[in-house]
């Protein structure tokens, strides 16, 4: 058995792939909001049953220019959290923005609602809240804190591919979300990204902003950088977007074993799917109790001594890392340095083999039971 990593690309085969971009041969139309870029938007919007979106080179960017659109005063503070990717709080920090960190929910990861109030200072602009995992934020309850004090929303949904609440899109909440679609996601473009605002005015600014601000031939209107996705990425993400179904259905399967097989594990628990609808298994966390017979560390040393390469998602948090700790805030984070701790995420990919998630059952269980 080859090694088990904690996650693989999905992928067309190889057949479907290289049919689906010859025609680029004879059209020689490689980028700049090509056909298969515009059919990608599309399908996308269907899919993810939102009224706009756009599409860019990958999320991250997706995301600081989702912020930048907003124009913000430089300096002023964005509540966010530390428990999520170096991306989200590098993105509010690249636009000359100043991250406050507010505590998570132990139960699902997401940013704790209750606490985002006593954060706020005039000051205060924008909150940019993670579905982690694709665990869905209180999206009611922050529109709410949103509406009160006059601050834009703007959801880092990097995890959330095709997650809904009460039936709906999850990108149609908040002011802005964006998506990713690198590799490593449910949905992937090779490197990719999508933002979808509420309001139209952006929409069109995000268009320009995406290529340099240029408005027409002549014309360049805002500070823009070129941030385009390319015909082969968007054939990669229409090819993937035929086998989605399939994809998250594979995955709920991988996910639901899993908790069966560890149901009777002592010392393990997992983490609540916040205001989703259902999950969509984009990541399987795992959160060592106080009862587990050995730390978090330890289980990941062992599991990566028996070539089962679990992953620390999301530890340290952001506002640990030597580029950011101690330069903002002290605000309790307790929580979330709690779960930092205590988290690990297992093996999860569609093409996962039932022989490898049995290996990883009994190798947690071996050191666990
Ligand atoms: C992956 C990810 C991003 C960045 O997306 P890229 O496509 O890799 O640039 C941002 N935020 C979170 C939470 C992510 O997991």
């Amino acid at each position: 058995m080859d090694k088990i990593l904690v996650t693989r690309p999905s992928m067309p085969s190889y057949d479907e792939y290289v049919e689906a971009i010859k025609p680029l041969w004879d059209s020689q139309w490689l980028t700049n909001m090509g056909i298969y870029h515009e059919k990608l938007e599309v399908e996308l919007k269907q899919y993810l049953k939102v009224s706009n979106l756009s599409l860019v080179v990958n999320g991250h960017t997706a995301l600081e220019l989702a912020i930048k659109a907003f124009d913000f005063p430089n300096g002023s503070e964005v509540i966010t959290t530390p428990f999520t990717f170096i991306s989200t709080t590098h993105a509010i920090v690249r636009n000359g923005l100043k991250p406050v960190f507010c505590d998570v929910k132990e139960c699902d990861g997401t940013i704790n609602e209750d606490k985002i109030e006593e954060l706020i200072t005039d000051q205060t602009v924008a909150i940019v809240p993670v579905h982690v995992y694709g665990n869905v934020c209180n999206v009611k309850k922050i529109q709410k804190i949103a509406k009160k004090y006059g601050l834009k929303v703007i959801y880092d949904a990097a995890h959330a591919f095709g997650v809904e609440y009460e039936g709906e899109g999850i990108g149609n909440y908040g002011d802005a979300s964006v998506f990713s679609f690198h590799s490593t996601k449910v949905f992937n473009t090779i490197e990719g990204g999508a933002i979808i605002f509420k309001d139209d005015v952006l929409c069109k600014k995000i268009r320009k902003l995406r290529n340099f601000g240029i408005q027409d031939e002549e014309v360049v209107s805002e500070l823009g950088i070129n941030a385009k996705m390319n015909e082969f990425c968007a054939i990669m993400g229409l090819c993937n977007l035929k086998h989605i179904n399939e994809m998250l259905i594979r995955r709920r399967a991988i996910g639901e074993y899993y908790k069966e097989k560890l149901r009777t594990v002592k010392g393990i628990r997992y983490l609540e799917i916040g205001m989703a609808d259902s999950s969509n298994f984009a990541y399987f966390p795992v959160v060592l109790t106080e009862d587990a017979k050995i730390s978090r560390d330890m289980l990941y040393e062992r599991l990566c001594e028996n070539e089962i390469y679990v992953r620390k998602y999301f530890y340290p948090l952001t506002s640990e890392q030597i580029c950011y700790k101690g330069k903002y805030n002290t605000n309790d984070i307790s929580c979330a340095k709690k779960l930092s701790v205590s988290v690990l995420t297992l093996p999860m990919y569609e093409r996962i083999t039932e022989e490898e998630v049995d290996k990883v059952i009994c190798t947690v269980k071996k050191y666990l039971d």
